[in-house]
């Protein structure tokens, strides 16, 4: 079995880089950003404050998470509550930073990215999958992207909907607030850095692909 663990900040591709690499390969995908989401909208949904760091924390360790991994069909259940898209909304991303940044919610969400990425093969993406959730994974990289690059890509993705105000907040503010929890900005050693800036997807992928192949991964 085997774990390909990509890092980086929010725009740099991770998700598109992930999704094609474990349809590439027949593997599972663990998109672990999703997972302090889910957190966020349930304890938004609870009417937990966000300074109410213990409430989060009891609500996170109880909480009856439900997240897919195909590729193809992507999904986040909450109990029965289907919250697939309301964990992508702008409010989710600016209440999240109350998830990340607490102690006890970290532990509990890695438990549980740690429990799923060791039932089949996976391509996991987050900020600590190379450092924390899977420092022993076969493949370990570290994706960039320029700012500007950055919010351009997630300007496009929410299709005009968010001013330039709203994606330098979704994506340098948020930055920076994670880079408080996990260095993700400098690649780890045994972290390959893959600057995606001026790459299309199909040639980060071939990068990604490349480092399995040398990792010893049937790639074909
Ligand atoms: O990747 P995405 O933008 O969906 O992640 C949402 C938030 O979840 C990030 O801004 C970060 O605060 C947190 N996160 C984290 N560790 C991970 C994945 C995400 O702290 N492995």
């Amino acid at each position: 079995m085997f774990t390909i663990a990509i890092d980086g900040p929010s725009g740099s591709g991770k998700s598109t880089t992930a999704k094609l690499t474990a349809r590439r390969l027949g593997a599972r995908y663990l998109d672990t950003g999703a997972m302090y989401r889910a957190v966020a909208v349930g304890c938004m949904g609870a009417e937990i404050d966000h300074d109410d760091a213990t409430a989060i924390a009891a609500y996170c360790v109880g909480m009856d998470l439900d997240i897919s991994t195909d590729p193809d069909d992507q999904y986040v259940r909450l109990g029965e509550a289907d919250i697939t898209d309301a964990i992508r909304a702008p409010e989710v991303s600016a209440w999240v930073s109350a998830v990340s940044t607490n102690p006890e919610c970290r532990v509990d969400l890695v438990k549980r990215q740690r429990d799923i990425i060791a039932s089949d093969n996976f391509v996991a993406e987050g900020r600590d999958i190379t450092t924390v959730v899977a420092p022993e994974a076969e493949v370990r990289v570290l994706l960039t992207a320029d700012p500007e690059a950055r919010m351009a890509r997630r300007g496009a993705e929410l299709g005009g909907a968010v001013d330039e105000a709203g994606l330098r907040d979704q994506i340098l503010r948020r930055d920076k607030d994670d880079s408080t929890l996990v260095n993700f900005t400098v690649a780890a050693d045994g972290v390959a850095t893959i600057d995606s800036t001026f790459l299309t997807p199909d040639e980060v992928v071939a990068q990604v692909l490349l480092l399995a192949r040398r990792a010893g991964i049937d790639v074909d």
